[in-house]
């Protein structure tokens, strides 16, 4: 299936590694030019290069914290007019609330709530001018079933979440879609770091713990980051202009609610 989106431009924040490195891979992929951006130059220079050897699209790779307003600019000025916006930052450290501050929600919303508020607005009227424009916000399954120990990125995403509900309805009628991807478990550096620490506290070896964890998963396995970057590039076609507002789940069947 052709998506057809050949020639246009993305901005894919956070994208030297794990999902937003496949979702910019993806739309490369399908021929769409690619602006990445990540804080550690090393690896995102690896990833610019490993996009345009598999697409030959051009891609431009910008080092930027997107969770600061320097960064936003400097995206903006690299990549002004994206067609396509993907927006995606670290997540916010798990706890007990009991123990996080202020400045520890401040920093939270800041980054899964603002961030992508701040980007799209900076481009969503320009996506409505030119009568075409995709968002994708990567959030997390912890949207649809909180995790405990996650209080800060259950809570940040979920009002970026009302926020896309209200105007993804406002913009689909210039062919302007705003859809969220909830990632389940997908195998990238951040989960591995996560899952390593997991172990070490279960006093089981990383290969004895990971089997056991994906055993949980419907599916059996952990999710490919290949996976998530395909769906976030059908989201992004031409083919899904009809498609707004929604909140897919890509879990293997973890979730365990009919609707
Ligand atoms: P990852 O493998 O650790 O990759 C994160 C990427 O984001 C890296 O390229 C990192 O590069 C970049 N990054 C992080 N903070 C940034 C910032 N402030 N500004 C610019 N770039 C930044 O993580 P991932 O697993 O792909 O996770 C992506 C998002 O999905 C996170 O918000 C995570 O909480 C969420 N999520 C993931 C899963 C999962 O199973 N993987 C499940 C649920 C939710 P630098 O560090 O060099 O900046």
């Amino acid at each position: 299936m052709d998506l057809g989106i050949r020639g246009r431009t993305a901005l894919v924040c956070a994208a030297s590694k794990g999902l937003g490195r496949a979702c910019a891979m993806s739309l490369a992929r399908e021929g769409v030019d690619v602006t990445i951006l990540a804080r550690g130059r090393e690896a995102l220079e690896k990833t610019a290069e490993d996009i345009h050897k598999a697409s030959g699209v051009k891609v431009t790779a910008l080092v930027a914290d997107i969770t600061t307003p320097e960064g936003r600019a400097a995206a903006l000025a690299a990549c002004p007019q994206p067609d396509i916006l993907v927006n995606n930052a670290g997540g916010p450290p798990p706890g007990d609330f009991r123990n996080w501050s202020r400045e520890d929600w401040i920093k939270a919303v800041d980054a899964n709530m603002l961030t992508p508020i701040e980007l799209i607005k900076a481009t969503v009227d320009g996506m409505i001018a030119r009568k075409f424009g995709r968002i994708v916000n990567i959030t997390s399954n912890s949207v649809k079933a909180p995790i405990e120990e996650l209080g800060l990125s259950n809570a940040a995403r979920s009002g970026l979440t009302g926020f896309v509900a209200g105007l993804a309805r406002k913009t689909v009628r210039h062919n302007v879609t705003i859809n969220n991807i909830l990632p389940g478990q997908f195998m990238t550096d951040r989960l591995k770091t996560r899952l390593t620490v997991n172990a070490k506290e279960a006093g089981v070896t990383l290969e004895q713990y990971l089997d056991k964890r994906s055993q949980v998963i419907p599916a059996g396995r952990f999710g490919d980051p290949n996976e998530f970057g395909e769906l976030c590039a059908y989201v992004c076609s031409a083919q899904a202009a009809f498609i707004t507002g929604q909140n897919f789940l890509i879990d293997g069947g973890t979730y365990p609610g009919t609707y």
